[in-house]
């Protein structure tokens, strides 16, 4: 009987292994369409100076409108693309698409406006990804110190060298590079000096109740005073609340980001914000 049940139990667990292979198998096709099918789109959420609340810039944030599951988040497919290497498709629609977003805005809105991008680890590294960066910025005629590429540390570790030599190719375009999620990699210190970033972006996990006293407010304190040293600008990410604000605004925080000044919205919706003379 004891035996039974324990066949029992591997069958059962073979069947939710199999249902996740096959749902994974089905995500797997259904992205690889899903370029073709123009299902994939861009969010854009603001980046605002902290001093006046205007809109400096936006990062683009993919969303995969799925025919019958609805607005995926790349959280759920983006790591598949990237085991997949889908993710270097991907990868260069996205920074063609959001190029030629703010080549337009540039156009209609300001032309100081910058644009910042997601780039994952297998781009990064990509032997095409400097040839895709110089064919965007040609095509959309954008100058280049606009466009901001976001990469994060844990994905520059495999193969550190390299990485370098590929960051400053990039650089030599004129592009920007901003370090992503600082301060979550294990190894964020050690390196730093190494890299050629322009900008650091504080994650969020600093910036939730800072303002309030609390011990944690030393990080963000401490990342301001490197950056200053390194003469490296800084994003605050995840801002939700005007404390958060204050509290920034106070270490001279040149950026910030978050729910509190707007979510990540379809260009319609940026559009409109850009409008404004700051966000309220
Ligand atoms: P990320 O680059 O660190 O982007 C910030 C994430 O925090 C976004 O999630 C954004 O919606 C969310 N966020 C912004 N403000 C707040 C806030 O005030 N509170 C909270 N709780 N969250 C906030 P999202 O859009 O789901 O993107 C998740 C991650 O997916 C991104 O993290 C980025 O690593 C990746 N990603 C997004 N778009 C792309 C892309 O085009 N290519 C690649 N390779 N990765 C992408
Ligand atoms: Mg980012
Ligand atoms: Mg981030
Ligand atoms: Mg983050």
């Amino acid at each position: 009987r004891a035996k039974g049940a324990g066949r029992n139990r591997v069958e059962v667990f073979d069947d939710a292994l199999r249902a996740r292979a096959m749902s994974r198998l089905r995500t797997e096709a259904d992205l690889r369409l899903a370029t073709d099918r123009h299902q994939l789109t861009l969010f854009y959420q603001p980046i605002v100076r902290l001093s006046d609340q205007s809109i400096a810039g936006f990062e683009a944030l993919i969303r995969w409108q799925h025919p019958e599951r609805g607005l995926i988040s790349p959280a759920d497919f983006v790591p598949l693309a990237e085991d997949t290497g889908l993710i270097l498709q991907i990868g260069r629609w996205a920074m063609q698409e959001a190029a030629e977003q703010l080549a337009h805005w540039q156009r209609t809105h300001d032309s100081g406006l910058f644009m910042s991008v997601n780039v994952s680890g297998r781009q990064m590294l990509d032997d095409d990804m400097v040839e895709c960066v110089r064919h965007v910025l040609a095509d959309t005629g954008i100058a280049p110190d606009t466009l901001k590429l976001e990469i994060t540390e844990s994905l520059l570790m495999d193969d550190p060298g390299r990485a370098v030599s590929m960051m400053q190719q990039i650089r030599s375009l004129g592009v920007h590079l901003s370090l992503d999620d600082f301060g979550t990699g294990y190894s964020s210190l050690s390196y730093l000096h190494r890299y050629p970033v322009n900008s650091l972006k504080i994650d969020r996990a600093f910036i939730s109740g800072a303002g309030n006293g609390d011990r944690r407010e030393e990080i963000p304190r401490i990342i301001l005073l490197l950056a200053k040293s390194l003469d490296l600008d800084v994003v605050a990410e995840g801002i939700e609340n005007p404390s958060e604000v204050t509290f920034l605004r106070g270490l001279e925080c040149r950026y910030g980001q978050g729910y509190y000044f707007s979510r990540p919205i379809p260009a319609p919706d940026a559009e409109r914000l850009l409008a404004l003379p700051a966000l309220p």
